[in-house]
């Protein structure tokens, strides 16, 4: 995959760079908006990570012209921890994902593979996170080979978790992506699904998968 990373701060990009690098990805960088613009139109590229904050034309500003070209390479904008309004914005332009400063390479990775996914089709009907694997045309789960049973519910928090592996999602996200609230249930509904699906995902197995951030949510990641 063909990356084009378009990050003033040479500290960051540099991180940037060699992470993807490392994880097999081909990536160029570039500096500036005008840059990011003439590259991208001049150039094939499976994928931008776009910095919002660039000194001259900015990332939304980039984003807009891409999409005015009819330009459709998939973007992955890289926002301010509080940038809210520029969130919403790049997704209303047409940005694909985001992620809020700071991150982890790990996530950035996840998010890439994911849009080539989209992409591609390839692996669309199976997800597969270490060695837990979901088919959403079947609704078959095994770890490590093993089958697992779940219910309803807890295939579409499993589900859900396993889009986006890395991101923490809050019990408000999880409450109404897999149970359609769009209001506080007052219960600790959440976390007693949450707690039923990590017995049957996570026991027998030493690399635990389903982590609790306190005070926050889940997230879909190996450890201890
Ligand atoms: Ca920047």
């Amino acid at each position: 995959m063909r990356i084009l990373v378009v990050e003033d701060e040479r500290k960051i990009a540099t991180f940037i760079r060699k992470g993807l690098a490392e994880s097999g990805f081909n990536p160029l960088a570039c500096a500036n908006g005008d840059d990011a613009l003439h590259l991208a139109s001049s150039e094939r590229f499976d994928a931008i990570v776009l910095d919002v904050m660039l000194p001259g034309r900015d990332g939304l500003s980039v984003l807009r012209q891409l999409r005015e070209q009819r330009n459709t390479v998939p973007v992955i904008l890289l926002t301010a921890r509080d940038g809210l309004a520029e969130r919403v914005e790049g997704l209303n332009l047409g940005a694909d994902d985001y992620l809020s400063k700071p991150f982890s390479m790990e996530e950035l990775i996840a998010r890439l593979r994911a849009v080539r996914r989209r992409l591609t089709g390839e692996g669309l009907s199976v997800q597969q996170y270490e060695d837990l694997s979901l088919n959403q045309i079947t609704h078959e789960i095994t770890r490590a080979g093993r089958k697992i049973e779940l219910t309803a519910r807890e295939y579409a928090l499993l589900e859900y978790l396993m889009r986006s592996p890395g991101r923490v999602l809050t019990r408000t996200q999880l409450c109404e992506q897999v149970w359609d609230y769009h209001f506080d249930p007052g219960t600790n509904v959440v976390d007693v699904c949450v707690q039923r699906l990590r017995r049957k995902v996570d026991d027998g197995h030493p690399v635990k998968l389903i982590q609790t951030v306190r005070g926050v949510g889940y997230t879909l990641k190996a450890g201890a």
